[in-house]
């Protein structure tokens, strides 16, 4: 594992009655990476994220985060205490709280003290949850409720909700699926920021965007990895080629 190298999975297989829906998969992203993750509906990519959360554990293989943290020794809990943030494709904010206090009950769950609405929030928190705002552009929505905020909207506050806690890996599952053109301009923003401090990793269906913010793509096909590369190169790559001609 190199000192660059944030996560390191080699050699995962996970079966499901006898099918594998992961192969021999090996996965190696830098610290500070935006990587995507794309792939054909099967292909892996929602149970790779599930073992790297500790929602699943694999039948064979390895993962490591950083140098020490082997994954698969932890649980969920722990493994997203160490700084590993997942979002899931539809935004699931409290509809009937403010933008400001779904970062607030966020801030207050990481540090797993009950969240209470009239929790006092120190001076460090309250900067914290303003410089998330301001990341996710949604400053003048603060005391708006985040059920009257836009799809896009969402799941910036979304993605702000594990910002606050400042996580050095971000797992996010198809962010700009139902955005507008105008919202995933935006969401390409976002993350291009967000990566460089943090590592972040995508997994997406829509091509364009794939392009507009990955600098290294990685090709699941039936639980490994096909190719890897930018988005020129998988494109030109006669196994994504044959794969993609084959099935469509
Ligand atoms: P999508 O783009 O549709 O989300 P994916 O690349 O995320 O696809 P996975 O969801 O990881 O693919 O699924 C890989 C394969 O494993 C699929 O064929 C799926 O049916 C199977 N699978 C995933 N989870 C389970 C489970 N808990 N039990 C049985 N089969 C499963």
């Amino acid at each position: 594992v190199s000192n660059q190298m944030i996560l390191y999975v080699e050699g995962l297989n996970l079966s499901f009655d006898g099918f594998k829906a992961l192969n021999d998969l090996n996965l190696y992203v830098n610290d500070g990476e935006l990587r995507c993750l794309i792939g054909a509906n099967g292909a892996g990519k929602t149970t790779l994220m599930d073992v790297i959360t500790g929602k699943s554990k694999p039948d064979a293989g390895s993962v490591y985060f950083g140098q020490t943290h082997n994954l698969l020794t932890k649980d969920e809990a722990d493994i997203a205490q160490l700084g590993i943030g997942r979002k899931f494709q539809k935004p699931t904010v409290f509809e009937e709280q403010t933008v400001f206090d779904n970062l607030e009950l966020s801030l207050k769950t990481d540090k797993r003290v009950l969240p209470t609405l009239f929790a006092n929030l120190s001076p460090s928190e309250i900067d914290r949850i303003d410089e998330v705002l301001a990341i996710i552009g949604l400053k003048q929505q603060r005391f708006m409720k985040a059920g009257a905020l836009s799809h896009g909207q969402k799941q910036w506050l979304e993605i702000g909700m594990l910002l606050v806690s400042d996580p050095r890996l971000l797992l996010i599952d198809e962010p700009v699926a139902g955005m507008t053109a105008q919202e995933t301009e935006r969401t390409a923003e976002l993350l291009t920021s967000l990566a460089g401090e943090r590592t972040v990793i995508v997994v997406e269906h829509d091509m364009e965007f794939v392009r507009s913010i990955a600098r290294t793509v990685t090709v699941l096909h039936q639980g490994s990895v096909l190719a890897e590369g930018t988005m020129d190169q998988i494109q030109s790559n006669k196994d994504v080629i044959e794969v993609y001609l084959g099935e469509e």
